[in-house]
């Protein structure tokens, strides 16, 4: 069976040294290799300063207090995503207000963000789902306009980019996640990218138990509440291991989306996602709407093809539901939408015989 998502891990002969010198080097926990991995991920981004954690949901979570969002307050967010975005809003004692998704591409729709802002809302939080760009520019006229922070949450969109810069460079916190089965991994991680110098200096003493690692344990004096949230040296070895090689196999996903892009177009019973101008996916799964879902996931997976809805839209979580809410965009766009793999394991005879399977109809 293709799967729908699948771990890479470097060769060994190059993950191996780098993974033994650091295993055997006397300093397993935050320290030098730590660094390197937050320059050179810095450098792949293009802007901004990295803040490396031990997860995307810990990232979630700083981006959520640096913010300021507080107990009371509200977020605004998308139901179509992994439950660690809504979470997140849960562990600072928000509330989660939902906006609908854009029929086009199942991210949130900026006139619904609109509509549902209100007196208490201290942040918005957008998803670029499945690794499609959210509508960057009229998310940011918003954000403007009413001054409410934006945390993009690219867990699933590395490399995905909105005029040519990558996720990481539009808003004032973006969230990546390392773990197991996204674009990059570490085993687990993740990385909270701060446009502001001094917010990122107070992310680094939050995720070091309101520690500021600069001072002895002697000079220090603990004002705010902190986590213990870092990066160690074991993942980030990893993590530089893997940067290396990214830009290349992000390319392959992309190139696969691109492909089915092209191929599947006016393909009967099929409908594509319209990305936003500007923007480029990085396609982590390929994202389709088809009448008889049911019929389309039976039949690829006859054929050998792992195809689902993967998540399970997060209003039907009874503790995430704060103000249940009319979503008629995401009842039909949630209908409709299939993943089907588009990952570096997919080679060019699987692709085309997915769209031969696509087009042969079900
Ligand atoms: C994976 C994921 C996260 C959380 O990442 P972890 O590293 O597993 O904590 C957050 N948001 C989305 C959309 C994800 O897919």
């Amino acid at each position: 069976m293709l799967p729908l998502v699948k771990t890479s891990i470097p060769p060994r002969e190059i993950l191996m040294p780098m993974l033994e010198r650091v295993l055997y080097s006397g300093y397993v926990a935050q320290g030098e290799v730590v660094d390197e991995f937050e320059k050179k991920f810095a450098e792949y981004i293009g802007g901004g300063y990295t803040l490396s954690l031990n997860s995307g949901t810990a990232a979630l979570h700083i981006a959520l207090i640096l913010a300021g969002v507080k107990e009371g307050d509200e977020v605004i967010s998308t139901a179509l995503t992994a439950e660690p975005t809504n979470v997140a809003i849960k562990m600072v004692g928000a509330k989660i207000r939902w906006a609908d998704v854009d029929y086009e591409t199942g991210n949130i729709s900026p006139d619904s963000i609109e509509r549902v802002i209100n007196s208490k809302t201290k942040a918005i939080i957008v998803v670029d789902y499945a690794g499609v760009p959210v509508d960057v520019k009229k998310i940011t006229e918003i954000s403007e306009k009413y001054q409410i922070p934006v945390i993009e949450d690219a867990a699933h969109a590395l490399g995905s980019k909105y005029k040519n810069k990558r996720a990481g460079n539009h808003f004032p916190f973006t969230v990546y996640s390392f773990q197991a089965i996204k674009h990059l991994t570490t085993i687990d991680g993740g990385a909270l990218q701060v446009l502001d110098k001094d917010l990122y200096e107070k992310g680094k003493i939050i995720r070091w138990f309101g520690l500021d690692k600069k001072l002895t344990r002697m000079d220090n004096n603990i004002q705010i509440q902190g986590y213990k949230y870092h990066m160690n040296n074991v993942n980030a070895s990893i993590g530089i291991t893997q940067l290396a090689e990214i830009e290349n196999l992000i390319q392959v996903y992309i190139d696969n989306g691109k492909f089915f892009d092209e191929q599947l177009k006016n393909v009967k019973n099929v409908e594509l996602l319209n990305y936003y101008r500007d923007t480029e996916p990085s396609y982590w799964l390929y994202t389709l709407k088809v009448e008889n879902r049911a019929g389309f996931i039976k039949m690829m997976t006859e054929n050998g093809v792992m195809a689902s809805e993967l998540h399970k839209r997060n209003d039907l979580h009874a503790y995430l539901n704060d103000f249940p809410s009319e979503l008629p965009n995401l009842d039909r766009f949630y209908n409709k939408m299939v993943h089907i793999p588009c990952g570096w394991w997919i080679t060019k005879e699987d692709r085309e015989r997915i769209v031969t399977l696509v087009k042969q109809g079900w």
